[in-house]
């Protein structure tokens, strides 16, 4: 099955928490054990996997990106948005979550983000459920 779920993003950088959507996409598939594919059709944002438990740690990402990677570093790209493609290939554009016993298989301080780089926008998200039989 296939789910799909669109963000608003705030802010041109940005990771947003989308753990209870990706996990209400998996329930819904009722698989007991599985794989979650979760995906997003954007060339400037990712699909990352990190700590949840301290905001901070989420903020630190976004502004190290920026640092790292800052919009004004003389790009050909007419668009002037090189700086949000080059942290999406970072980050990339999709993860993989295994289920089990019908969960997310995340570790406890993990959660899934939306990761915004040339934001704000509405985004979407794909999720797709293979069940083992
Ligand atoms: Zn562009």
């Amino acid at each position: 099955m296939l789910e799909k779920f669109s963000v608003k993003t705030r802010a041109r950088c940005e990771l947003l928490d989308i753990t209870p959507l990706v996990r209400e996409a998996a329930r819904k598939s009722k698989a007991q054990s599985g794989v979650c594919f979760v995906y997003t059709p954007h060339t400037t944002a990712g699909i990352v996997i990190n700590e949840n438990a301290d905001p901070d740690v989420k903020r630190d990402i976004s502004k190290f990106l920026e640092k790292l990677i800052p919009k004004n570093s003389g790009f050909d790209h007419s668009e002037g948005n090189s700086d949000a493609h080059i942290k999406s290939c970072l980050c990339g554009n999709s993860k993989t979550v295994f289920i089990e016993d019908g969960d997310l298989m995340l570790g406890t301080w993990e959660g899934i983000y939306f990761a915004e780089f040339d934001g704000p926008r509405t985004r979407e998200v794909l999720v797709k459920v293979l069940r083992e039989v």
